[in-house]
């Protein structure tokens, strides 16, 4: 029987008819324990069935518990709740006059359930989400609560990037740092014709996080981002005109969705994100897709792609190129590479996009290329297995953390070739 919960995008329908909503830990570990299968949907912002708890399955969302936010300034550090979104955490950080590393493009994402996929903003020295975690605590399969630190050497590397394959993630303790502020400098119009490696690294590193946004109707970039911190020094950026109107990443949507422009400073949390917390982002309508290579490939990367725009470009929305410095997370996408990402905006239209999607597939696998786990993909399990070098270790934790695969699903037993 099919159940009515979907993702956002609309374009996954879970299985299970109830979403269950406990109101205390209590009923959250007696539902966990009672569960032959259980799986937890955060915001449900990812694009594929890696939430899927199956028709017998318990489906289960965070979102009636206490909203928990505990700021230890002398710390740095924040504890936060399983179900607690960026935007709402972002906030109560500032307040204290304190923030987080980096941000994804929007702010509407639970911070579980980002870093349990590696979602990632962009900055040549900015790791992935999941980068600032120090401490996740767990109810695994028998109700019982678990912590894993980051000194845990055996377990933490696979306990934050998991994919939601080792138990309900109740809390997380995630660096801080002191608050700053960022400005956005929009540019229009990079061509791609002269831009070597060299030059693409300097552009890429011309700020704290720079993003180039293209729709593969012609080569080169339609508009560049670039995020400063205002404690940093102003960029100089000679490879495109600076922009003269605010734009929105998509075509033909309203900028008003989008961050703050024209250089105006404002906190780290209105303008890392691209879209504000307050509006519906990105385009609304559509797939998602993302592939991370070595920073190395990444003029390999943009030929590839543009070898094949007369595929992408029609069922396109938007292309976004980002880059994210390595980090240690057995099942991260940027696990020990620093690393340059294209992600696409598709059409709202899985038969279209498919059929593109194993296209550039095959184009990105001589770099190999590792899809973000949150949107649409058709990399085979062998794939996969070559381009993860800890994959076994991370199998090896998730069976002894849950024996019997409660947390299990057929995504995860396909990512882990099983
Ligand atoms: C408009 C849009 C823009 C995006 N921009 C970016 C971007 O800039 N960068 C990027 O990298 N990605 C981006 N994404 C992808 C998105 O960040 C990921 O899909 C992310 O996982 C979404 O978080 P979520 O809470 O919605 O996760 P969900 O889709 O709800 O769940 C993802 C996984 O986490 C697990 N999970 C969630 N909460 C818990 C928990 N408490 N305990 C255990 N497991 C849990 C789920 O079971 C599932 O396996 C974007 C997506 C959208 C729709």
């Amino acid at each position: 029987m099919t159940g009515t919960v979907t993702n956002w995008a609309g374009n996954i329908t879970y299985a299970a008819e109830e979403l269950h909503r406990p109101p205390t830990l209590d009923a959250l570990r007696a539902l966990v324990a009672g569960g032959s299968r259980v799986r937890v949907l955060g915001s449900g912002h990812s694009f594929n069935e890696i939430a899927e708890a199956g028709a017998d399955g318990v489906l289960l969302s965070l979102d009636a518990l206490p909203p928990q936010i505990d700021v230890d300034t002398a710390a740095r550090a924040v504890r936060v709740g399983g179900g607690v979104r960026y935007a709402e955490l972002a906030r109560q950080v500032h307040r204290h006059g304190l923030a987080l590393a980096n941000m994804a493009s929007l702010p509407h994402i639970s911070v579980a359930g980002s870093v349990a996929t590696g979602t990632h903003g962009s900055g040549v020295g900015n790791g992935p989400l999941a980068s600032s975690v120090r401490t996740v605590e767990l109810v695994t399969a028998d109700g019982s609560t678990l912590r894993i630190d980051r000194g845990d050497e055996a377990r933490f590397g696979g306990a934050v990037t998991s994919l939601g394959a080792l138990g309900v993630v109740t809390a997380l303790t995630l660096d801080l740092t002191p608050a700053y502020d960022v400005e956005q400098h929009l540019f229009t119009e990079l061509p791609q014709a002269g831009l070597d490696a060299a030059t693409f690294e300097k552009v890429m590193s011309a700020a704290y996080s720079v993003s180039l946004f293209t729709d593969w109707g012609a080569p080169g970039f339609r508009q560049v981002w670039v995020k400063r911190r205002t404690d940093q020094p102003l960029p100089d950026f000679p490879w495109a005109a600076p922009a003269t109107e605010k734009l929105h990443p998509v075509p033909g949507m309203p900028a008003v969705n989008c961050t703050e422009q024209f250089g105006v400073p404002g906190p780290w949390h209105e303008r890392l994100p691209h879209f504000r917390a307050e509006f519906t982002p990105s385009s609304g309508s559509e797939l998602q897709s993302e592939y991370l290579l070595p920073r190395r490939f990444a003029l390999d990367m943009l030929h590839a792609i543009d070898g094949i725009r007369e595929a992408v470009s029609p069922v396109l929305q938007t292309c976004e190129v980002r880059t994210v410095a390595a980090d240690d997370q057995w099942l991260s996408p940027c696990h020990g590479r620093d690393t340059v990402a294209a992600h696409f905006t598709w059409v709202a239209d899985t038969s279209a996009v498919l059929p593109v999607v194993r296209r550039l597939e095959e184009a990105l696998a001589p770099f190999e290329a590792r899809p973000h786990w949150g949107k649409v993909f058709t990399t085979p399990a062998a794939d996969l297995r070559a381009r993860y070098p800890r994959l076994d270790d991370f199998r090896a934790l998730a069976r002894s953390l849950d024996p019997g695969g409660k947390f299990t699903n057929t995504f995860v037993r396909d990512v882990l070739g099983e």
